[in-house]
Parts: structure tokens; sequence; C-alpha cells
């Protein structure tokens, strides 16, 4: 038996074996402790080798909550994805192994890798409208990649959406390629609409070399960049520097924060109304969005989120509250889920990089819907 965790994002590693046929793991934590969550990687086993897998510290994740009800991603290529018989008790969280014949992949969820990446900048960069730009080097190997497309005239409205600040979050590098290719389709006209009033600033992936280390919140350094935005910097947090900078240089008329939640079976945004600064016009535009949003996809719901009192919603170290405040803009994280969205679930897959690509192109919709009043 061998299990590998030595790739891109990989994460785990084997604590031992059991006579009832168990292998027992534990997921490697981020640079800073308390922060684990995500894991990823490839088991080779002889038939009848292997029963089942056993995450033995499941209990001291950062969202043990997120285990009820969450079955794990099995994939036998890599590259498709299906969900397995998983099963969370007294702390562990227990995977059916199959019996398969040769190498079987497992995930939190299914993991956007450099070829996904590779793939959609190819495809910004055939479009002859678009500018693919590294915003920065992070790191020896990791570039901070951005993707602009749209107006240049000098009235134009800026919207900026980033994407995965939390490496672990893959659904929002799933959101992003989604978004970006509805964006870039030449027959869309909700697209075509935007793009001619609006310039766009996509940035994929916010934590490049986070998830090649398969972390679950912070970058290389040990930095959760988003909880940088209020006073980022060069050496800790960069990204975040470098972002905030193009922000700041560019104006911000509307900004999505695109995150995953592990423990909530839904897809939900969360705005800045519990800010002092709150404006009727952010309010107005967020009641605007929500609507819209509700009716381009039903995976959209305003019934479950964050409660009201939650510490996070005042705090201007998040980016979108940092945004909010400071341009007084319509700012929302964007929330999608690591098990279903309960509303519509489906047993097979449950809610996984499809869907989540699918909700990135839903977006146009309540941002064309809102682009008039930004
Ligand atoms: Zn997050």
């Amino acid at each position: 038996m061998q299990v590998n965790a030595n790739f891109y994002g990989g994460n785990i590693e084997v604590v031992g074996t059991t006579p009832e046929k168990d292998v027992l793991l534990e997921i490697r934590p981020d640079p800073t402790p308390g922060f684990r969550q995500w894991w990823y990687f490839s088991i080779s086993s002889a038939p009848d080798e292997i029963k089942r897998l056993v995450i033995t510290n499941a209990e001291q994740t950062l969202v043990p909550m997120g285990w009820p009800g969450y079955q794990a991603f099995r994939s036998l290529d890599n590259a498709t994805w299906s969900r397995v018989p998983t099963s969370y008790a007294e702390g562990r969280l227990v995977i059916e192994h199959s019996q398969d014949a040769g190498p079987a992949w497992y995930a939190y969820f299914p993991p956007y890798l450099e070829a996904h990446r590779d793939r959609l900048l190819a495809f910004c960069r055939a479009d002859a409208r678009v500018s693919v730009s590294a915003l920065a080097q992070v790191g020896p190997d990791d570039a901070l990649d951005l993707v602009e497309i749209g107006s240049e005239a000098p009235d134009a409205l800026h919207v900026w959406a980033v994407c995965r600040q939390h490496p672990g979050e893959v659904q929002a590098n799933w959101w992003a390629d989604g978004f970006l290719r509805r964006l870039l389709d030449p027959a869309d006209a909700d697209a075509l609409s935007v793009l001619r009033r609006a310039r766009l600033h996509v940035v994929p992936n916010m934590n490049p070399d986070g998830s090649a280390l398969g972390n679950l919140r912070t970058n290389a350094s040990g930095a959760n960049l988003n909880r940088e935005w209020m006073a980022p910097s060069l050496e800790r947090s960069p990204e975040v520097f470098h972002v905030r900078a193009a922000m700041h240089a560019s104006g911000v008329n509307a900004f999505l924060d695109i995150h995953g939640d592990e423990a909530l079976p839904y897809v939900f945004i969360d705005g800045c109304e519990r800010l002092v600064s709150f404006t009727p016009k952010q309010d107005a535009l967020q009641r605007a969005f929500g609507a819209a949003f509700r009716q381009a996809s039903p995976d959209f719901q305003q019934v479950h989120g964050y409660p009201d009192d939650k510490d996070t919603k005042v705090n201007l170290t998040l980016a979108s509250k940092y945004v909010g405040h400071a341009f007084g803009c319509l700012a929302l994280t964007l929330e999608m889920p690591f098990k279903d969205n309960a509303d519509l679930p489906d047993p097979e897959v449950g809610w996984n990089g499809e869907r989540s690509k699918r909700l990135g192109a839903a977006v146009l919709e309540p941002l064309l819907a809102v682009l008039p009043e930004l």
C-alpha cells in the first residue's frame, strides 16, 4: 500500500494501518497552527489490502462542523470525481475504500490543478480583448495572475473579483473559470453588455503558493490573506499588497470575494450591512444584486447564511469589508458549499467543480442588473 500527497495541492500524512485494514491518516496543518481541513492524496493498494481510510484528526480541524453530512470525493483518473460513502464519528472521518485495481485519488473537493490554470489562462490569452498579467511573483514558481477585459473608457466602471484567498477553498478557482469563460463568450449578450460598460479585473487564484502546498487558509508565509486587508505587507501578504494597490489605482465600483464554506450546505453572500459606514446606496445595491442572483440561479439563496452577530461582519481586515468601507461600493463575500446545496441536492456528486463554474457564469446576470446603479 502506498499513499502519496507529494504533488500540487497534496496534503495528508500516514500514521499507520490496523489489522482491520484501516489506513490511519492525519491532515497536515498550515504554517499557522490550527488551520487544517483540506486534504488530497493518491493511494495504491493490492485488492482487499485496504478497507477504509480514517482521518484520525478530523476533530482537530478548523471547522469540525464541516464533517457531519460530508461525503468525500474519489477519482480513478485524477480528473473525474464522485462522492463515496463517508461517516464522521468520535472525531474521525471514515471513508470507505473501494477494492478496484489501480490507483485512486481522494480529495476534500475536486482539486483545481496547474493544468486547469494553464488551460484557463491560454483560453484568456487567445482572446485579443483580454490582458493577462502577473501582478507579482509569489515564491519562486508562483505568479499572481490578473485577467482584465472590458471597457477602457475613462468613465468605465471597475468590477473586481478576487478568488481563492483561502487555498483550500478550490470552489473559488472553479468559479473563476466559469465566470471568465462566460465573460469571454463573444456570443453572450449579457457578457457583451457588461464589457461595454465595465472593466473587469479578475484574480482567479489569490493564493498560488498556498494552493501548491495544499494549505487550507494561509499562504506559504502563514498569512491568512483574508485578515490582511487593513495593513498588507510585502513580506507577509504580498498578494493582498499588490491587489489592493491595483484596486486603489483603478478604483472599485463592485467587488466580489469568492470562498467556500465548510459547514453550511448552501450558496450565500455576506455583505457590508453591519459596517457603520454602510450607505443606503450600498444597501440598495446589495438587495438588487441578491434579487437578480436568485433569478439567475436557483443554486443561490438568501435564507441561510452567517448570523448577524458574527465578528467577521464588522472586521475591516476582511477583503469585502475593507473594500466596502474604503470604496463605498457594492462589496460581497460569496460562499459555496463543500457538502451540497441542500435545496437542490445531487446524491452522486453533491456540490462540485462543475456546479461552481456554472455559478460563476450565472453571476453575470446580477452584475448586469446592478451595473446602471453602480
Ligand atoms: Zn474562505
